[in-house]
């Protein structure tokens, strides 16, 4: 069939404003916040489940390749479509259907922007805790296609851990509802929990029941700086040691500390090797108990520094730093490749070491910053692309990155997912078993292999 006819045949069973071939919508449908850039042929613009499954019925009929696409604020061209065809947006069907305040539910439209759900939940003081740092931009059914995290998920858990219901389109057209409602179900196999990070590529998310918890009344927060890492790393051990959970724990190493100093001019941030945020949330007497015991372990490991924020507005202030710190990178003029490794929380020692190994070996200088209680660490290569030899350095230094994080016990997405910028790794990402059983399910449910063709699974 010629792309002409088949851009007939589908504009004929969508309504006219479903569907765009408009030069300007085609562009903004190419790429996501990662490098590459790749046009679809067609722009669908479904308003609800059904326009999606009559898309989808088509597509696989016809073999036309469909890549699904949330808010297009991914970090690894998940939502680019490599091989053309249809970009499929699902940004129109944002509707929040019900906020459930007795089952602690919210049924959501994949494209609610993640930011407006937690402002709605919270107005009903409902708390939904996956806090992507995009989240302000990227959408629900991105979050769950990517399995998105943040620095709330240390204490609890990333988006898989609210999924409780789906509802999917598969491949063929076939609409289906998997899990349910309930907070616990153990009803056949945990399928909707299949698609959770599934990066577009075994189906079309057009409805999710998501877990609410209470809202936590009262929040204290620790900005606390160290005049090395290694100082950092034994006071946030000890930490965990004494029992407490924090809500968050960030770190952020001398290069992202001397680039924020810089934007922000805070003589604080002199001297300091390392900084630390920790968070803490629950019912008001608890949490100043424990924002109490965690600054003694603290102050025992000599920092420089300790400032405390109590509440929203004292917590936010000592957060504005670490908001600063992808502008004050981008301030740097060099190009930021920002890669979201994982280590087990024991190495993350290790795992700075080796980050200083490949600035050193490579020439490239390394800033990192990040989720220090789960292992999480953004480790982002700066590179000066004026300089021709650092562009093919970088490719070594990433390589050696992702090499060493799996050394460690790690791995090499925690949040973004593979997409595009991580295909390359992943033969060493997976054992060849577990690819062949990626590949067994994708060729079940998406058996011509339309949806999402050319990221890792081909
Ligand atoms: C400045 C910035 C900060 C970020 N910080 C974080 C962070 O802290 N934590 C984190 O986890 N991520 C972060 N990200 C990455 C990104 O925001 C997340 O991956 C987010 O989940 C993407 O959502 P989206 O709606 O933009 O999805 P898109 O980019 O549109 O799509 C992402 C993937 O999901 C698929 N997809 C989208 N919607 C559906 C659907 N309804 N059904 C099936 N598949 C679908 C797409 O095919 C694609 O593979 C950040 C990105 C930026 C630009």
């Amino acid at each position: 069939m010629s792309p002409a006819s088949w851009q007939r045949g589908i504009a004929r069973i969508l309504a006219r404003d479903e569907w765009s071939r408009d030069e300007a919508v085609i562009e903004t449908h190419a790429a996501d916040k990662w490098f590459a850039r790749s046009r679809p042929e067609f722009v669908a613009l479904p308003r609800d489940a059904s326009s999606v499954s009559r898309i989808l019925a088509f597509a696989h009929r016809h073999r036309i390749p469909v890549t699904p696409r949330g808010a297009g604020h991914g970090y690894v061209g998940g939502c680019v479509p490599m091989k053309g065809g249809i970009a499929l947006s699902l940004a129109r069907m944002n509707r929040i259907v019900e906020i459930s305040p007795k089952d602690f539910v919210a049924v959501v439209g994949p494209g609610v922007i993640t930011a407006e759900l937690q402002a709605a939940v919270e107005k009903r003081g409902l708390y939904y805790p996956p806090d992507p740092a995009s989240r302000a931009d990227c959408s629900i059914g991105g979050n769950i296609a990517t399995n998105a995290g943040g620095p709330r998920c240390l204490k609890y858990g990333v988006t898989r851990d609210y999924v409780l219901g789906l509802e999917v389109v598969t491949a063929d057209g076939t609409r289906t509802r998997l899990g349910g409602r309930t907070h616990k179900n153990k009803t056949g196999f945990d399928l909707h929990r299949l698609f959770v990070g599934s990066e577009g590529m075994l189906g079309v998310v057009t409805e999710a029941t998501l877990k609410l918890l209470p809202l936590p009344p009262h929040r204290a927060c620790l900005g606390v700086g160290f005049a090395s890492m290694t100082a950092a790393i034994r006071a946030l051990q000890a930490v965990f040691a004494a029992g407490l959970l924090p809500c968050a724990l960030e770190v952020a190493d001398e290069f992202t500390l001397a680039a924020a100093r810089k934007r922000t001019g805070s003589a604080r941030l002199a001297g300091c090797s390392a900084h630390l945020i920790l968070e803490l949330d629950g019912q008001p007497a608890s949490v100043r108990g424990e924002i109490r015991t965690a600054a003694r372990i603290l102050r025992a490991f000599e920092p420089l520094f300790v400032d405390r924020g109590d509440g929203a507005d004292g917590c936010e202030k000592l957060w504005q730093l670490r908001r600063q710190f992808s502008y004050a990178l981008r301030d740097t003029g060099l190009t930021k490749l920002n890669e979201d490794v994982v280590v087990p929380r024991g190495r993350l020692g290790e795992l700075f070491r080796l980050a200083a190994r490949i600035q050193r070996r490579h020439g490239i200088r390394v800033a990192c910053f990040g989720h220090a209680g789960d292992g999480n660490i953004h480790v982002n290569l700066m590179v000066d692309d004026s300089v021709a030899a650092q562009k093919t350095a970088s490719g070594k230094a990433l390589d050696e990155l992702f090499r060493g994080v799996i050394g460690l016990g790690g791995s090499i997405t925690g949040e973004h997912g593979i997409g595009l910028a991580k295909m390359p790794w992943w033969p060493i990402a997976v054992p060849p078993a577990a690819d062949a059983l990626h590949r067994a399910v994708k060729h079940a449910l998406d058996p011509l292999g339309i949806l999402n063709p050319g990221k890792f699974l081909g």
